[in-house]
Parts: structure tokens; C-alpha cells; sequence
């Protein structure tokens, strides 16, 4: 009989597979890679930089993978999208298309909304009905998102999903377009009506048609090297952007930068930085109440709050020799706006 529990472990339990580990696989698998598109994506479309709707088809291939967690993420919103359509069915309403794929050849754009919706009563060819695009998002853009004019004004992100929304409506010749959020984790649904804004599509509908102009000139010379529209050349943007690596090689070389092109990511590091001067205040105010609490062991009341003084032994240990990766954040926004004359 084992006397100890780390034998015990290190002797019964190392062969037993991770199923985390293969519940991660699995779900990379079901992801899978990027396809090449079969023109301009409507998703794309909303990207402010003709360049890059050119590279998104020229070197799809090109493009920064998203990481694991980015991955599982979008495929947990995929599944999520299911459940949902599964619901709206549910209750009724009258949701049909999904993933129906709508192209306007002349620009060699393709989409897939994720459904049509007939608000009026039946799913009649004359009844009203608009496009209905599901984002499963965090609490952040959830809590931020009430109104068309919160996506436009939004991040790159959000206005992607604005332009896509937007192509959609204009496509399929609709008045409306409508927006169904739910906020991860937790699932509250928020249902957002999007009226068409026909300048605002009409100008996404210009860059394709330049970018399209580009991209036709390169596959009908395979033997050339592609011309590219101008590099807009604005760091907010371009430091985002998944083809940055191909666009700007010397800034890649140069500095070595490799960019990440994780949406999710990049929101929690904007997070970090919005949390950073509380953090460092909270810290700040610990310190102060730790020099002005009593030192000694008992219970105290100040306020509304109970305040209660425990004496912890320290342990003693030694450090064994490892190494890690430190991790420095800057945060160029803000570096921007410090160097600003003012
Ligand atoms: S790096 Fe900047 S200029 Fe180049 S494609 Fe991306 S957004 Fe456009």
C-alpha cells in the first residue's frame, strides 16, 4: 500500500490521457484551416484598407493564423449560432437562409449571412424580411452595443460587423438588417435594428470594386508579381492587420514584430491597460492601510467593514533554477497621445 499521494500519482496515473488535451484537438480539428475565398468576403469588407481586401484574396494563404484559444473561441461561437437558430425556430420565428451564400459577380464579392428574417407573418416572397447576423461576444462589446451607431463608431472590429450587416442589407434589398447578440458566457440575448445605410455601403461597395480592379489584374498576369493599392500606413490599424508580415516585411525584419492577429486578445490587453492605473491605485491604498492598521492579531471595525488580523507563518524554500518568459506591455495608443505636443 502506497504511504504517499506523489507516488502514489507519479505511480498509477501517468498513463491516463488528458482529456482536456484531446477535447482540445478535437475541437482545432473541427475548425480547420483557412480555405481559399472564392472572391471578397462581406466579413472582410469592412477592413478601412483597399490593400488589404487585395492580400485577402492574393495571399489568403499568407495570412497570420489565429491562435488555439482565438480558434476554439470562434468555434464555440459557430456551435453557439446553432443553438440559436435552433431557438428562434423554436419560438416561432420565421428564420430561414442560413449560411445562404449571396455574391455580386461584377465585384467578386461572396457572403453568407447567417439567416434571413421575415418579420412579418409568413415566410411569404412578398413579405418584409431582413438579414440577421448572430455575434456571440464578451461582456465588454455586449455591455457597449445598443445602437447601429455603436458598432460604426466601435473598434475595426465592430465596424467590420457593421459593414457586413450593411453589404447584406444593400444585396438583398432590404430597409433593415438586424443584429442578435449574446453575451458570453451567460447567453443574454440583445436584438439590435439596423437601418440601411446606403452611402456607407455604397462607399465599402467602392473599395471592393477598386480592390476587385487589383485583383483581377494579378490573376490575369500569374506570371507577374501583383500590383497593390497604397498602404494606409496607420499604426492603430496596421498593427492589427493579419498581413502586415506580407505588406511591411521590413517592419517585420526590422524589429522583428510578429503580429497577432487574436481579436479576443487584443481586447483582454486593452483591458489590461484600462485596469492598469486602478490596479496600480488599489496597490497604492493597500499599502497606505497596512501602515495605518494596528499590527497585532484580533478583530476590528471600521465603518461598514469588519477587518479581521490573523499571524501567518511564512514557510522557507528555495527557488530551484528555471527559466520564463517576462513579459513587458506598451501600449502604442497611449504612447501616442504622451508624445503629442501639447
Ligand atoms: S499592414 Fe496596413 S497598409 Fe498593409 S494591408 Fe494591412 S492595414 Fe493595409
Amino acid at each position: 500500500m502506497e504511504t504517499s499521494g506523489t507516488t502514489n500519482t507519479e505511480t498509477h496515473f501517468t498513463d491516463i490521457p488528458d482529456l482536456a488535451e484531446q477535447l482540445k484537438e478535437y475541437r482545432l480539428d473541427r475548425f480547420g484551416g483557412a480555405t481559399k475565398p472564392a472572391g471578397i468576403r462581406v466579413s472582410e469588407l469592412g477592413w478601412p484598407c483597399t490593400r488589404y481586401l487585395v492580400h485577402s484574396v492574393l495571399d489568403w494563404d499568407n495570412r497570420a493564423p489565429p491562435s488555439d484559444w482565438a480558434k476554439m473561441r470562434m468555434q464555440e461561437g459557430a456551435d453557439r449560432e446553432k443553438i440559436v437558430m435552433r431557438d428562434l425556430n423554436a419560438i416561432g420565428a420565421n428564420v430561414w437562409g442560413q449560411q445562404d451564400t449571396i455574391e455580386w459577380r461584377a465585384l467578386n464579392i461572396v457572403g453568407h449571412p447567417d439567416a434571413k428574417w421575415y418579420y412579418e407573418a409568413t415566410r411569404d416572397p412578398s413579405s418584409k424580411f431582413g438579414p440577421l447576423e448572430f455575434k456571440y461576444t464578451n461582456e465588454r462589446y455586449f455591455r457597449k452595443l445598443n445602437d447601429p451607431a455603436d458598432f460604426l463608431n466601435g473598434d475595426i472590429f465592430l465596424r467590420k460587423w457593421y459593414s457586413q450587416l450593411q453589404i447584406y442589407t444593400l444585396l438583398l434589398n432590404c430597409e433593415i438588417g438586424f443584429f442578435l447578440l449574446e453575451e458570453c458566457p451567460g447567453g443574454v440575448p440583445k436584438f439590435i435594428i439596423c437601418p440601411l445605410d446606403y452611402e456607407f455601403a455604397e462607399r465599402e461597395l467602392q473599395r471592393a470594386e477598386e480592390a476587385q480592379m487589383y485583383i483581377s489584374e494579378a490573376l490575369a498576369k500569374p506570371n507577374r508579381k501583383p500590383e497593390y493599392p497604397d498602404k494606409i500606413n496607420q499604426h492603430a490599424i496596421c498593427n492589427r492587420c493579419p498581413f502586415a508580415h506580407v505588406c511591411m516585411p521590413d517592419l517585420r525584419v526590422d524589429s522583428a514584430l510578429n503580429i497577432i492577429d487574436d481579436q479576443m486578445l487584443i481586447e483582454l490587453l486593452e483591458r489590461r491597460q484600462e485596469l492598469e492605473l486602478a490596479a496600480s491605485e488599489h496597490r497604492a491604498v493597500c499599502k497606505k492601510l497596512n501602515m495605518m492598521l494596528p499590527d497585532s492579531v484580533g478583530q476590528y471595525m471600521a465603518g461598514d467593514f469588519v477587518i479581521k488580523q490573523t499571524k501567518v507563518d511564512r514557510k522557507g524554500y528555495s527557488v530551484a533554477p528555471s527559466s520564463y518568459i517576462m513579459r513587458k506591455f506598451t501600449c502604442l495608443k497611449k504612447r501616442r497621445e504622451d508624445e503629442k505636443p501639447s
